[in-house]
């Protein structure tokens, strides 16, 4: 469990926090333009339509980003440095997550490694992360 804020669902987003409970990394498809999109909305941002459905994705990224932050974060009792990536999900959208598995080096960490969800629990919520390693989750 890593301490930190936890995250409040609203009933935009209900459907991911339920999915990440289920070790499911879900976002929402448009069913008029076949596209995938991150974060939550009630439109789709390519086609303006409101004929959505949630999706679950394969789990699978690819890094597009990252830093390696050495300031603790507000809130967070870890000292130790963190990895905050862009990843690309498998199906299009890209996410801002926190990278597992990895050493907090540029020499550890490369651009477009193949990346697996995993989830953190974090109060009462899952929190999806990313890593190199394929993780089962029940
Ligand atoms: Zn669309």
């Amino acid at each position: 469990m890593t301490a930190g804020p936890v995250p409040l669902p609203t009933p935009q987003t209900a459907p991911f926090w339920d999915g990440t409970r289920n070790s499911e990394l879900r976002v929402q498809r448009c069913r008029a333009c076949s596209r995938h999109f991150f974060y939550p909305r009630p439109i789709c941002r390519y086609c303006q339509s409101s004929d959505l459905e949630w999706v679950t994705t394969s789990g699978r990224a690819t890094l597009a980003s990252y830093i390696i932050n050495y300031r603790p974060l507000p809130f967070f009792e870890t000292k130790e440095p963190q990895v905050i990536a862009l990843v690309d999900l498998e199906e299009g959208p890209r996410m801002v997550c926190t990278l597992i598995g990895v050493e907090p080096r540029p020499e550890a960490i490369s651009i477009g490694m193949a990346l697996y969800v995993s989830f953190e629990e974090r109060g009462d919520q899952m929190l999806p992360v990313f890593g190199p390693v394929e993780v089962r989750n029940k």
